[in-house]
């Protein structure tokens, strides 16, 4: 019979480490189960092998994950790294997860479960997003920090702090950043400007987060109130079009890098039956969390990014509170100590998030990116059209479970997750009805695609 673990957590970024760290100080029986080869999740990725001329690239913020990440490898935990979850379900003893190792299905068994599996990209349909050549910003600093891959010259587009970091890291590594084209709706400066007062409880992060704005207007062809932006190139991208106040402008280029802020991710939390709500500040549908990371299904706890995006420290923060939430609960500490540094974790996490409430505000996305239209491809597995989606929604359509059953967008290897927001703004403008109305993709195993021979191989509970 399986060990059944006393703590499942599900994500090795700063969120998975804290909690792993806390509970098994406690000792609480953890398994932390990560996709990725090593620990440190999106931000600290690939810390523990990085080379110095990467570190360098990469900026002192990078570098500072290094004592969380010595404090998790060293915790008394069970670590899984290149465990790819694609299923859970609900147990008499807690729950089964299934992980894909080394191209089998591994099975695991635990009382309490902890998701830390962190956010995405928020997708970015506009005309030729699909094309060879484009990818997003997120993906190009991935393959920075794993590899040391730098393009020779690139266009970055969009909006968010990811995209400014990535500017500011190319050009340390030497790479052409041939425009930065900024799609930030002027309004955003106005809409945020009353939430000043919260980013000012942070100044630290309020002045490096000026200062990397201001460098990259500086040192890069830096173009705003950009909109319109389409990719041009027949089959692979050879360049973008954008509209600046009215003019159309050409630049070429072959690599062009995406990004429109983070949105958590929300399929594990669905398939588990946690209640979800969805968010106008933030655009997008998140799992409904308590300040001790408790969700609306009893022993299941989300922290980090996973429940909002929040950023490295508030994540750490809250996997902390998470785990000491998780020990408490098992009677394994119950110190007046204890209860105070929880206490504390509570409010420190409360400021950091008001003061979060800046950059959300300023970095919402433009109203036309929620519009995709005409052969714009918003199923990317299943190419399907903006065009397609727009008609069927036009004609009555239900909502985006049906229009999968019509299209089939939303049945490809991604499960929907780079067209099921999309999809649910196109319904929402064909049926004037608002995003909350319009529920979300349900979601069914397998999360990411397994193969017949993988699941064959497996064990099972
Ligand atoms: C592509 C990308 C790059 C980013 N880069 C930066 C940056 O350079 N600097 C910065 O300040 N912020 C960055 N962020 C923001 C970052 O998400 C947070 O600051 C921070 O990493 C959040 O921590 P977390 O623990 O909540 O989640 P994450 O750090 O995202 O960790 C989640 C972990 O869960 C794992 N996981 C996800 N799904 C599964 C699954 N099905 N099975 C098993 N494991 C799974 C992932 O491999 C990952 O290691 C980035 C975000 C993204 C999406």
């Amino acid at each position: 019979m399986n060990k059944i673990y006393d703590y499942l957590i599900i994500g090795a970024g700063p969120a998975g480490m804290a909690g792993a760290i806390e509970a098994s100080k406690a000792a609480l029986s953890v398994l932390v189960l990560d996709q990725a080869s090593s620990a440190g999740g999106q931000i600290y990725r690939n810390l523990g092998q990085t080379k110095p001329q990467q570190a360098f690239v990469l900026g002192n913020d990078y570098l500072a994950g290094r004592p969380l990440l010595a404090e998790f490898m060293a915790a008394n935990c069970d670590y899984k790294p290149q465990a790819q979850v694609w299923h859970i379900e609900t147990h008499e003893q807690g729950f089964i997860v299934s992980a894909l190792i080394n191209g089998e299905s591994t099975t695991y068994v635990a009382s309490h479960l902890l998701l830390a599996h962190g956010a995405m990209e928020r997708p970015m349909a506009i005309p030729g997003w699909h094309k060879p050549g484009v990818m997003t910003a997120g993906a190009g600093q991935i393959l920075l920090k794993s590899s040391g891959l730098l393009p020779k010259e690139v266009i970055l587009a969009g909006s968010g702090p990811l995209l400014l970091l990535l500017a500011q890291q190319y050009r340390a590594g030497g790479v052409t950043i041939k425009a930065l084209l900024d799609t930030t709706p002027k309004a955003n400066y106005w809409r945020a400007l009353p939430w000043l007062v919260a980013g000012l409880t942070t100044p630290k992060q309020l002045i490096k987060g000026l200062w990397l704005t201001l460098a990259q207007r500086i040192k890069v062809p830096y173009i705003t109130g950009v909109s319109d932006l389409q990719i041009t190139g027949e089959h692979s991208a050879c360049g973008v079009r954008y509209t600046v106040a009215g003019t159309v402008h050409n630049i070429a280029c072959e690599v062009i890098m995406l990004h429109q802020g983070l949105i958590s991710e929300t399929q594990m939390g669905q398939l588990l039956g946690c209640s979800q709500r969805w968010s106008d500040v933030k655009q997008c549908w998140h799992t409904q969390v308590g300040a001790a990371g408790q969700t609306s299904v009893a022993k299941i706890q989300v922290a980090g990014d996973a429940g909002a995006v929040g950023g490295g420290y508030v994540a750490q923060l809250q996997g902390r509170i998470a785990g000491l939430t998780r020990a408490h609960n098992a009677g394994k500490i119950q110190t007046r100590q204890s209860k105070v540094r929880l206490i504390w974790l509570k409010l420190r996490v409360k400021q950091l998030n008001w003061a979060q409430g800046l950059v959300e505000r300023l970095y919402q996305p433009a109203k036309w990116l929620s519009k995709p239209s005409g052969c714009t491809i918003v199923c990317r597995c299943e190419q399907v059209s903006a065009a397609t989606i727009t008609s069927i929604a036009s004609a009555g359509c239900a909502g985006v479970n049906q229009l999968k059953g019509f299209t089939r967008a939303g049945m490809g290897p991604c499960q929907g997750r780079q067209c099921g927001l999309n999809m649910g703004y196109l319904v929402a403008n064909a049926q004037n009805r608002p995003m909350s109305k319009v529920q979300p993709l349900s979601v069914r195993p397998p999360l990411s695609p397994i193969s017949l021979g993988q699941l064959a191989k497996g064990t099972d509970w």
